[in-house]
């Protein structure tokens, strides 16, 4: 059984609505919606507004966030790449950023069932320059910039649906609150509301659905389809402190399935550490939660954690596809994709955040001139990714194209080799794998499906993957 022949078809018809479509309470029009207060949504909100403020324009930007306060919903490591935050405030010093130490000492092993063998560190998983951080004080430290800058930011509501005009993007509409099970109005149901604006930007984080259901509606297809993994996280009071940034490849995992731990010092005396694992492992009943508490008896981490408590816990996927796997377009009439939702993510460094903001940035640039034209139309939305080619995300991504595929050779030597292949290698090609082809090698299947969309007769073919 290939469970991605076994998923469920998303219901365009309920996620995409028509303009006026009944059944909204309040109606609210902004110039800017952006979907999602994650460091993407965010970043893009700073850089538009201090955009109209340098330009002496006033822009009416609104954040969607469907947690109930900021950070509520953010998991990550984090070692953060400092490259966007000095863009974004270059008259801010590093030592304001919402950082809590620079990356020291660092070490990667390999692990066996007792033992832990210390590898050179390959330059991808490299942070000498990087900080660790917590991606909520980072989440609140930006939310609350961009509320200083006028940016409204709206949590405790989920965007459920997007709002179209012919093929254009013209806002969203929010989940409505208490509703019953059977679908009737609680005592406190809150009709849904709808926000209209001349630019959405979607940035809903990892498979984000307005996202999903914009690429399905559109036919915007990808070399590769997406792919994902499970991280799962706890952050511990220690009784040891934990003097460097560790990384770990094999043991507890099987030969078969990808992936690796990390342990990152928050303050000395307190520790993130998680188990990020590749979603198509093959055995049926592989836990991620259970393997990850196996691999907290490991004498590498139990030095550490043993006397200490575990004070919080967290699991949220990542999308691991890269360069291929990201939608052919990021940008459409009146839409943008950014960040995780559109799979900005360098998986052999373990890095998302930077590349979030830096799309989030690079999108604002792009709304910007649309706004100021009165022309935000796809062609003009599309400079965004022009604006992308060149800055360093976009190489980096680039030269990891390959990666994740890669990685998912067989056994712990292929993902060592892999590393070791990554290291090596310093020209463009980087990250291209001999006998791993743009379509993950041996792993995916492309079939061209009937998929009649939402307007009545027409059925263009489009992309469907299967993982094997
Ligand atoms: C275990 C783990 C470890 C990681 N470690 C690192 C690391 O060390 N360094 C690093 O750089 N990156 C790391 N990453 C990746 C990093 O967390 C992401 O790449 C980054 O957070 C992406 O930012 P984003 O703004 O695109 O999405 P997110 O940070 O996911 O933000 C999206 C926001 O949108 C909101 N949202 C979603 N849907 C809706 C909706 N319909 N309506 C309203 N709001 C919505 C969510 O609640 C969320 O707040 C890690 C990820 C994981 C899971």
């Amino acid at each position: 059984m290939i469970p991605a022949q076994y998923q469920p078809p998303l219901p365009l018809d309920r996620l995409i609505l028509r303009e006026g479509a009944p059944g909204a309470g309040d109606h609210m029009e902004l110039d800017v919606l952006i979907v999602g207060a994650g460091p993407a949504g965010l970043a893009c909100a700073i850089e538009l507004a201090n955009l109209g403020r340098r330009e002496d324009t006033e822009i009416n930007i609104g954040v969607l966030e469907k947690a109930e306060a900021l950070g509520e919903h953010s998991l990550s490591g984090a070692v953060v790449n400092p490259k966007p935050f000095r863009e974004l405030f270059p008259d801010v010093p590093d030592a304001e950023l919402p950082f809590r130490r620079p990356v020291g000492k660092e070490a990667v092993y390999l692990l066996t069932a007792g033992r832990a063998l210390r590898l050179p560190t390959p330059p991808t998983m490299h942070n000498g320059g990087n900080y660790v951080a917590s991606i909520c004080e980072i989440v609140r430290w930006l939310g609350a910039k961009a509320e200083a800058l006028g940016v409204n930011v709206f949590t405790g509501f989920p965007a459920a649906q997007l709002l179209t005009q012919g093929r254009r993007v013209i806002g969203v509409r929010t989940a409505a609150s208490d509703v019953n099970r059977d679908g009737t109005p609680g005592a406190s149901f809150q009709a849904p509301n709808d926000l209209t604006a001349k630019v959405v930007a979607l940035a809903e984080g990892t498979r984000g659905l307005l996202s999903q259901a914009w690429c399905e509606w559109e036919r915007v297809v990808s070399p590769n389809p997406q792919i994902f993994a499970l991280g799962v996280k706890e952050i511990w009071e220690t009784k040891r402190p934990l003097d460097r940034i560790v990384h770990t490849l094999g043991w507890p995992l099987p030969s078969d399935a990808f992936g690796g731990s990390f342990m990152y010092p928050l303050e000395p005396n307190l520790v993130a550490l998680g188990l990020v694992v590749g979603l198509d492992y093959r055995d049926a009943g592989l836990d991620v939660h259970a393997l990850f508490q196996r691999m907290k008896l490991h004498p590498l981490f139990r030095r550490i954690l043993e006397g200490g408590e575990m004070v919080e816990w967290g699991a949220k996927t990542i999308p691991e596809g890269g360069f291929y796997s990201l939608p052919a377009r990021r940008s459409g009439d009146g839409v943008v994709l950014l960040g995780d939702a559109a799979g900005f993510v360098d998986v052999p460094s373990l890095k998302g955040i930077h590349y979030a903001m830096q799309s989030g940035m690079y999108a604002a640039r792009a709304i910007f001139q649309a706004l100021t034209t009165g022309d935000p139309s796809a062609a003009r939305l599309a400079e965004y990714e022009a604006r992308r080619v060149r800055p360093p995300r976009q190489q980096l991504v680039h030269r990891a194209r390959s990666a994740p595929h890669a990685q998912h050779a067989p056994g712990v030597q292929g993902r060592v080799l892999h590393r070791g292949h990554q290291s090596s290698a310093d020209d463009a090609d980087r990250g291209a794998i001999p006998g791993w082809n743009d379509r993950g090698g041996q792993r995916c299947q492309c079939e061209e499906v009937g998929n009649p969309g939402l307007t009545p007769g027409v059925s263009k073919p489009r992309r469907s993957a299967h993982v094997q």
